[in-house]
């Protein structure tokens, strides 16, 4: 009869295939992390004041200017955007940038589960006001959706609920066809390319609602106020954009 000698079934298939962080190539020993290792958890270029009260980008030698409560960017005085508040845990580049690509493209959906813990704490530490009942994310198309096999901010929305203790809206925020992806785009271009593409199946669900509206990349934030702008016409009370990464 064999018998296992020492620790659990899972510490002996690890040590005898043991698995390497997918980023630094190191021996991973915490799986709480998946196939990423702690320290480049931990090397995530995180995004920190001073930054904009209202679309969260980095301010530098700014000053609050008369009858303004907050520290605004120059996009944001111009135009008020759809949404109430936009921030992000880090900027798109190094670690993050990584750890985003293995979550979309490289079917690694289980890292839902450390991003979102990522952005609990973020949450946690009063990044945006606490106070939401629904948590809701960006459609993907259903093209999108049948190619990578998951919709990975439908997944980090109903983590981020579940641990927060707000309830996640599935399946209401529609897009109507799929255009060109974002990523493609310039900023003027964006803001036409999403421009009337969003809808709600259920509108009476977010009046008077607080929402927090994730998604993984905010760039030109132009997704995110339309999408808001959809939300905020049925009703909703606030919305908080809330995402991953930010570009520069
Ligand atoms: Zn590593
Ligand atoms: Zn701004």
């Amino acid at each position: 009869m064999i018998t296992v000698a020492y620790g659990t079934l899972t510490d002996t298939v690890r040590f005898l295939l043991p698995s390497f962080c997918k980023l630094c190539g190191e021996k991973l020993v915490n799986e709480r992390f998946y196939c990423v290792c702690e320290s480049c958890w931990g090397k995530i270029p995180l995004v920190s004041a001073p930054y904009c009260g209202c679309c969260g980008c980095p301010l530098s030698g700014s000053v609050v200017m008369p009858g303004e409560k907050a520290l605004l960017c120059r996009e944001c005085r111009r135009q008020t955007p759809g949404y109430d508040m936009a921030r992000a845990v880090g900027f798109y580049r190094a670690q993050l940038k990584d750890i985003i690509h293995l979550y979309k493209f490289a079917g690694r959906y289980h890292l839902y589960r450390p991003l979102a813990r990522l952005m609990s704490a973020e949450l946690a530490s009063g990044l945006l006001p606490g106070d939401f009942e629904l948590v809701l994310s960006a459609p993907l198309s259903a093209h999108r959706y049948r190619e990578r096999g998951y919709d990975q901010g439908e997944l980090l929305a109903g983590e981020i609920a579940r641990l927060s203790g707000a309830v996640c809206l599935r399946g209401n925020l529609c897009k109507k066809k799929a255009r060109p992806p974002q990523s493609m785009l310039g900023r003027q271009e964006r803001m036409r390319n999403v421009r009337g593409n969003y809808y709600l199946k259920c509108p009476s669900e977010v009046k008077g609602k607080r929402l927090l509206f994730v998604d993984d990349i905010f760039t030109t934030g132009a997704t995110a106020s339309e999408c808001s702008a959809v939300l905020k016409q049925a009703g909703a009370k606030a919305v908080y954009v809330f995402t991953l990464a930010r570009g520069e």
